[in-house]
């Protein structure tokens, strides 16, 4: 079938009096009997013998499409309407009336379709066929166009908003920390570095090792890990801050947790404690699920339906429940006496896998898990240090919050305020003080009790939806050997 003649059409201004609606509003009953434009994509075409093609048409503003019904007396009815597929774009203008099949309230009635870009059939991937979501990946720049693409990123911008929500009535106010910063606030050492020598060609010192005085910023540069320690600084002026924005590692690992390229939300309080933060973090997630559970109802049937059947269950849970808490060893002893048969075996003094993670939070105690005194080896040098347990082992006030179906969904901690303390942390963990000079004058001058958090956006939209892959939740997933679109 020849496109000669159906190309693309220039605009015309519009003079119609037609309000325009999303594919949602003219969903809604009371939207019967508006005179109504309504803008998006074909999804699907069927014709009636009656006289008439039914047009499913979708514009992302909800997870339902609007049917629009195209009468044969349409002029462009058989030169274009029946040559509609998935994919073509329309404005379409006409009357919302009461749907008269079942499924829908409303219909609308066209009395014009205008198509503005054909989607050839023979080449456009998204079919009506249902595609897995590893093949939506291959075309990234297509799947939002997709139901479950669509609901998760309808979902994704509802969690974004109750986070900025939540802390703006708490009185935080939201911080923008650098995103190049010359530190790693994990001491992972799993940084991207951010330089502008020449890659082929670096310049180097006398002793052969590529010189970073040379380099834009002076010195070895990197994309941050964390905005934390850029928070605790405002935390300790402006009292309750938090960040919101892209985090980068460069963890080498092909799991459905993590990304290259994430996005963290980190509050931190000043006169704050631990259980102060546990506190804030149990509010903050209640305060999503809440969110979501009302204003997300269309794309949670979805997810239950196609995506995963425990998600109403587990966010209801989360939502009514309060989170259970316990200490790092009282959590090993239970896994210990647990009997399971664990991949890796479980020690007092090592970081619990995830598949201790998920025993705790999805088969013992069946709901969100906050594990707090983690030994002091296995955590960075800024958590603040407990007195020494009875049998003189040594843990940090840091909290961990795991829940089912996705495991560890935030990372906190109290912070160390005691300049000692924190100085021979760091010694103990092979950093300099001196490159941290800032960070330790917290501590010289006005040094307070402070605490905070960070939750990984992309996690708690796993959580919500039930998608298994974090590569899911993310428009464009950067993973180690990928980053195309
Ligand atoms: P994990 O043990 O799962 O690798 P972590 O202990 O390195 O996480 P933190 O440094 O505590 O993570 O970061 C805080 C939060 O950021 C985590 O609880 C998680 O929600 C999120 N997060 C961390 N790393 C990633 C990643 N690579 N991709 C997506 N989210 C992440
Ligand atoms: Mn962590």
């Amino acid at each position: 079938m020849g496109d000669e003649g159906r190309g693309v059409r220039s605009y015309q201004t519009q003079t119609t009096p037609m309000k325009k609606l999303s594919v949602k509003e003219a969903r809604l009953e009371g939207a019967i009997g508006a005179a109504a434009k309504i803008e998006g994509w074909v999804r699907t075409r069927r014709d009636s013998k009656a006289g008439f093609s039914f047009i499913e048409v979708n514009d992302g503003s909800c997870l339902g499409n609007l049917q629009v019904i195209a009468p044969v007396e349409l002029a462009d009815y058989e030169s274009e309407i029946k040559h509609l597929t998935a994919g073509c774009s329309l404005t379409v203008t006409g009357e919302i009336v009461a749907s008269a099949g079942g499924g829908q309230a409303t219909e609308l009635k066209a009395d014009s379709v205008l198509v503005h870009g054909w989607a050839e059939p023979t080449t456009y991937p998204l079919q009506k066929k249902r595609h897995s979501l590893e093949k939506l990946r291959e075309w990234a720049h297509l799947r939002p166009r997709t139901n479950a693409i669509g609901a998760v990123m309808r979902v994704r911008h509802r969690v974004s908003k109750s986070i900025h929500d939540f802390f703006h009535e708490d009185g935080f106010l939201y911080t923008h920390t650098p995103i190049i910063t010359a530190s790693d606030c994990e001491g992972a050492g799993e940084m991207f570095r951010v330089t502008t020598l020449d890659a082929d060609k670096p310049p180097r010192d006398d002793k052969g090792a590529v010189d970073h005085t040379q380099d834009f910023f002076g010195r070895p540069a990197y994309l941050t890990v964390s905005g934390q320690l850029e928070g605790e600084l405002y935390a300790s002026a402006l009292g309750k801050v938090y960040t919101f924005g892209p985090t980068f590692r460069a963890e080498n690992s092909n799991t459905s947790r993590h990304l290259a390229e994430f996005w963290m939300v980190e509050p931190e309080v000043a006169f704050f404690e631990l259980t102060d933060n546990i506190d804030l973090a149990e509010r903050f997630l209640k305060r999503i699920v809440a969110d979501v559970l009302r204003d997300c109802q269309e794309d949670l049937a979805l997810f239950q339906q196609h995506i995963d059947k425990t998600v109403m269950e587990r966010l209801e849970g989360l939502h009514n429940g309060s989170f259970t808490r316990l200490p790092y060893t009282e959590a090993v002893e239970l896994l210990e006496g647990s009997g399971e048969p664990f991949e890796y075996p479980v020690q007092w003094g090592t970081d619990l896998q995830a598949e201790h993670e998920r025993w705790l939070t999805e088969k013992h105690f069946a709901g969100p898990v906050v594990l707090t005194d983690y030994p002091a080896s296995i955590k960075p040098f800024y958590m603040f240090v407990n007195e020494p347990d009875d049998q003189g082992r040594r843990t940090v006030r840091a909290m961990d919050v795991l829940v089912p179906g996705v495991g560890e969904i935030i990372g906190g901690s109290q912070r160390e305020h005691r300049l000692d303390i924190l100085e021979a942390r760091m010694a103990e963990q092979g950093l300099n003080p001196a490159d941290y000079w800032w960070y330790a004058d917290l501590r010289r001058y006005g040094t307070v009790p402070h605490a905070g958090f960070g939750l990984g956006l992309e996690r708690m939209v796993q959580y919500v939806t039930g998608m298994a892959n974090i590569r899911d939740v993310i428009p464009f997933p950067r993973t180690p050997g990928s980053a195309e679109f």
